[in-house]
């Protein structure tokens, strides 16, 4: 064997759950470690309940002799609590460890009441799904939390949110692990904090297109943002503002939330159709509005979104040209026909052939439960990533 530090059983877990070694022998081919140190990293694993021999039986060794039995997660020892935040809707969901959901929950949770009332109803909700799901609060391994905002994933803080009043820096947390102790009994729990888009693109990718190594979402509704996943990892830049493309500057006099004029989001979201349906008469003042008129085959909120879809489509041409991604999925209120057809028009006309040759554009597979799937996805990601997974199995003791 090389140089290299011997894998740990962190290490054998993750070549498990990737698939990319699931058998004794395939895991001594994979690490070069032998076969008595493999058992004892196995057992380890076996002891804190988080792996179980496979129930399909016996498959050929790549070693050759006998065949061997096949390894899996055991997904049974903990479950994933996340929700996902919008500025009038929120809904929050019990996932297994292999990320489908046990119970969900879906209402009414307005952003602008502020990080305490909001964090603290949501510590409710988890109770009460935890119930429904039959589980105990020391069984939930973590939470995951999905914000319609910029967000400082070091810190879980949201930074400078322009459609989040009263939430920037607020140590959201503290708040929500705290929430959760009051409302079940359970001790903390680790809390992870990332943009919606951020996470709905993980969640999408993860569960619908793990082949595809560029993979960017778009996401518009009340505001517009996009995700981007880059080798199965959402790609963040330096700030957490990758992504944040709702801000960018297209036209001169529409006022935006964020206090400038012309942003994207303030001529093309859910939210500008919804104005201009109502400045012609239309009874609309939202994103979801918008989303009703769609489905009931209304004209003129047809012909507004297919328009947004072009606007945005003129600077998806941008960002197509700069991340060459093989998959570019529309998500949120506009996401159906006419804002599809208005995004790949510009799309097409204006970005090099080159970037689009190998481009799906498609629409979300998940739909509303996208942001909860990445959400339990990133928990997950974290807790069993091979450090911390060591870390973790230690202080089980064993
Ligand atoms: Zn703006």
């Amino acid at each position: 064997m090389s140089g290299r530090a011997q894998a740990s059983a962190g290490e054998l877990l993750e070549l498990v759950r990737s698939g990319r070694a699931t058998t004794r022998g395939a895991l001594q081919q994979v690490t070069g470690l032998s076969r008595a140190t493999v058992g004892q990293r196995l057992d380890r694993l076996f002891r804190a309940g988080w792996l179980r021999e496979g129930a399909g039986g016996p498959v050929d060794s790549p070693l050759g002799g006998r065949p061997s039995i096949t390894l899996e997660f055991d997904d049974s020892h903990a479950v994933v609590l996340a929700a996902d935040l919008d500025t009038r809707h929120a809904r929050a969901a019990v996932l297994s460890l292999t990320g489908e959901i046990l119970a969900e929950h879906g209402g009414t949770l307005v952003i602008e009441d502020g990080p305490d009332a909001v964090l603290g109803e949501l510590g409710r909700w988890f109770a009460e799904l935890l119930e429904k799901a039959g589980h105990r609060a020391d069984e939930v391994c973590g939470i995951g939390l999905a914000v319609p905002g910029p967000v400082d994933s070091e810190t879980g803080r949201v930074v400078q949110p322009p459609i989040m009043p009263g939430w920037d820096g607020y140590d959201i947390r503290e708040r929500l692990a705290r929430a959760f102790g009051e409302h079940t009994g359970a001790g903390r729990v680790p809390v992870l904090v990332d943009n919606d888009a951020n996470l709905m693109a993980y969640g999408e990718q993860r569960t619908g297109y793990v082949d595809c190594s560029a993979f960017v979402l778009v996401k518009v509704s009340t505001g517009i943002g996009a995700g981007v996943v880059v080798d199965g990892s959402i790609y963040r830049g330096i700030d957490g503002g990758a992504g944040d493309i709702g801000h960018i500057r297209v036209g001169t006099d529409a006022l935006c939330r964020c206090g400038s004029y012309g942003c994207l989001a303030a001529v093309a979201s859910g939210g500008a159709v919804a104005r201009r349906l109502a400045e012609s008469g239309v009874p609309a003042a939202s994103g979801s509005d918008v989303r009703d008129l769609l489905t009931a085959g209304h004209v003129e909120a047809a012909a507004l979104a297919r328009e947004a879809g072009r606007q945005v489509g003129d600077v998806l041409a941008t960002v197509v040209t700069l991340l060459n991604p093989g998959v570019l999925m529309i998500a949120g209120d506009l996401a159906g026909t006419p804002f599809l057809t208005g995004v790949r028009e510009l799309l097409y006309q204006r970005a090099l052939p080159r970037s689009t040759a190998h481009l799906d554009v498609v629409t979300s597979r998940l739909g509303e439960r996208a942001g909860l799937v990445g959400a339990g996805a990133l928990v997950v990601e974290y807790l069993y990533a091979p450090g911390r997974a060591e870390e973790r199995l230690l202080a089980l003791g064993v």
